[in-house]
């Protein structure tokens, strides 16, 4: 890749994968990574599973699919400005939901507190645990054996007790190093997509009013600009153009925010981004409005009476599934009974885990519907 910074991830500071592969021809280690992400089936079940509003709610929603691809676009923008490695940030921001359950935050949640005497549950990691163990497709190893800064990108927390079974991945969390910049990166282009995005569909599903967001100045700012600039502009449109601003101004300070943190830390190398303080972020006037609108969002639409509504349905729901398959294993798929005799409930995690949000629907009537 042309014009890579010094303290860029590349193909020479790669600490490389774990089961070693011939390099590939014609493209990257980080673009084979990434095209190995976009195969997996883990990758095409994003399609059907919610980010806030359940698939079956409305065509055009957010799901975690359109999600990952938004993240993607932002993170690769940013890294092509900054120079760093935008086949890195693409792999990892494609890949960083994979490990999310059905029903998004609410099933999540669900899941996690039915493994609470079993180790409990974390997105990241099981997002790790996809990517390492899961996908099922080559025939030399499981997962996709990719590049260790693939995977610790994807692997943005996770808990020191599960740190320490990690290894390498892990190690970060226990010596409080930084990962790469490109890992820094994936991980503010997915809050400036999804602070966006769940405007815009909070506005579609009409559970938030733009009067209510009148008071959320990144919001207000924008959308004055373009009612200026657009007297009598339909609403919709007014809605857009608002949302594309915002994105455009947080993803413009962002790069310009981090190039300056860049420079004054005077890191030349991989080692240095690894060892320094975090130098992806936004100005202070900047994430203090992100923090606003974050707040906006969790009091009126994450917290909405009818979103609740929903997200209580979907925790009975793999609450259920989970006691279920507990209280006798024989309701699991053949495959998942052989590899409980090994991996206990975290097979009976792992199964919950990859089910889209209608496949979790049938499944729960097949076990409790007579019809
Ligand atoms: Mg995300």
């Amino acid at each position: 890749m042309n014009n890579l910074a010094p303290y860029a991830v590349s193909s020479v500071n790669t600490q490389g994968r774990r089961m070693i592969e011939k390099t590939p021809l014609g493209r990257s280690e980080f673009q084979r990574d990434r095209d190995r992400i976009i195969h997996s089936t883990a990758f095409r079940r994003l399609e059907y599973k919610t980010q806030v509003f359940v698939n079956h709610e409305g065509d055009l929603f957010r799901t975690r699919l359109t999600h990952s691809l938004e993240v993607a676009q932002i993170g690769r923008s940013v890294a092509r400005s900054l120079h760093l490695n935008e086949d890195l940030v693409e792999a990892i921001t494609l890949a960083h939901d994979l490990g999310h359950t059905p029903f998004g935050h609410a099933g999540q949640d669900a899941l996690n507190r039915a493994m609470k005497d079993f180790g409990g549950f974390e997105h990241n990691l099981q997002s790790l645990r996809v990517v390492d163990a899961l996908e099922e497709r080559y025939a030399a190893f499981d997962g996709l054996n990719l590049c260790f800064e693939t995977r610790e990108g994807i692997l943005k927390h996770v808990t020191k007790k599960n740190a320490r079974k990690l290894g390498d991945v892990g190690e970060r969390f226990l010596t409080n190093h930084r990962p790469s910049l490109e890992a820094q990166l994936a991980n503010l282009a997915d809050e400036i997509a999804y602070n966006n995005h769940d405007v815009d569909d909070g506005l579609r599903s009409g559970l938030i009013t733009i009067m209510q967001l009148e008071e959320v100045p990144i919001f207000s700012r924008h959308m004055a600009e373009v009612i200026k600039q657009y007297p009598g502009l339909l609403q919709r449109r007014v809605i857009h153009e608002t949302v594309r601003k915002m994105i455009n101004t947080l993803a413009t300070d962002l790069t310009q925010q981090s190039m300056r943190n860049i420079k004054n830390s005077g890191i030349t190398s991989l080692d240095d981004v690894r060892s320094s303080l975090p130098l992806i972020g936004f100005s202070e006037k900047i994430r203090r409005e992100q923090q606003v609108l974050k707040k906006f969002l969790h009091l009126n639409l994450y917290n909405h009476y009818q979103v609740a509504r929903m997200s209580n349905k979907a925790q009975h729901t793999v609450e259920r599934l989970f006691n279920e398959f507990n209280t006798d294993i024989r309701l699991l798929p053949e495959k998942y009974q052989q590899k409980f005799q090994k991996e206990k409930h975290q097979v009976i995690a792992d199964y919950i885990a990859g089910m889209t949000d209608r496949y979790a629907i049938k499944e729960y009537r097949r076990l409790f519907a007579i019809e």
